[in-house]
């Protein structure tokens, strides 16, 4: 096995889904973690103001969808606490079951990821090579940086609370789709000079081709990583300079 291991490379530029943490983790985690605490969520912060205005938001939300016919399940708006308290948990789960990106849900949504991170309820998941990979890394002094279309505040609460502790100090920079889609070419040129370098300082990778493609574009290194296929190598950018299953076959010692 030939290794990544240009001593060039300065940054690390890592993507998250499918690269550091599974796919499933969003899925299999954060979604149903949302669905389940909504109710419990909603009861206890009902008399702050920011969750009334978050609820008033998503019944706004409601009218409109109505208006479209789209049949959410019925809002009943009186004065009674607890039917609203339902109303909205119902809708809410409705548009979550739609995969909706309403920016009221999203709101709501990233408010009880906080809270499940906080206690403790959630904890972020990487791959088991990330921490050493981590930490071979920064010994041979390059910098690990992340760019995620995930919001900066949800990446740093995942790498935050892994099993093996809080990652954030081995790493340097967060970028999010603030900076630009990961499939266009000038966000990787941007992320270069927001930290004073040029790309071929950087390698990128990720598990989505568009993405590695667009990275190559703006003059960085590149790697697929394919962390499902079982070792059956499967399509491969022609950009990418290789395909890697493990953190370990970058830059190992
Ligand atoms: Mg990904």
């Amino acid at each position: 096995m030939s290794h990544i291991a240009d001593p060039q490379i300065f940054i690390i530029l890592l993507d998250i889904e499918g690269t550091t943490t599974p796919v499933d983790f969003v899925f299999q985690r954060l979604f149903p973690y949302v669905f389940r605490k909504l109710p419990s969520f909603l009861q206890e912060h009902f008399q702050e103001p920011e969750t009334r205005l978050l609820i008033r938001n998503l019944y706004s939300q409601h009218q409109t969808d109505e208006r479209h016919e789209l049949m959410p399940p019925a809002w009943i708006d009186g004065s009674d606490q607890l039917l609203q308290l339902r109303s909205c948990v119902a809708y809410a789960q409705w548009l979550m079951n739609k995969n909706s990106k309403y920016a009221a849900l999203k709101a709501l949504q990233g408010k009880i990821w906080q809270e499940g991170y906080n206690t403790g309820e959630l904890q972020g998941e990487v791959y088991s090579d990330v921490p050493q990979a981590f930490e071979r890394w920064r010994r041979q002094k390059r910098k690990i940086c992340i760019y995620s279309s995930g919001s900066v505040l949800a990446q740093q609460l995942l790498f935050s609370t892994t099993k093996v502790g809080n990652l954030t100090p081995y790493i340097t920079a967060f970028f999010d789709s603030n900076i630009g889609a990961k499939t266009e070419v000038e966000s990787y040129r941007k992320i270069a000079e927001s930290l004073g370098l040029i790309s071929r300082d950087f390698l990128f990778v990720s598990d989505v081709k568009e993405e590695v493609d667009a990275a190559y574009d703006a003059d960085m290194q590149v790697i697929l990583c394919d962390r499902v296929s079982g070792h059956q190598r499967i399509q491969i950018s022609p950009n990418a300079k290789k395909v890697i299953f493990s953190f370990d076959e970058i830059f190992p010692d």
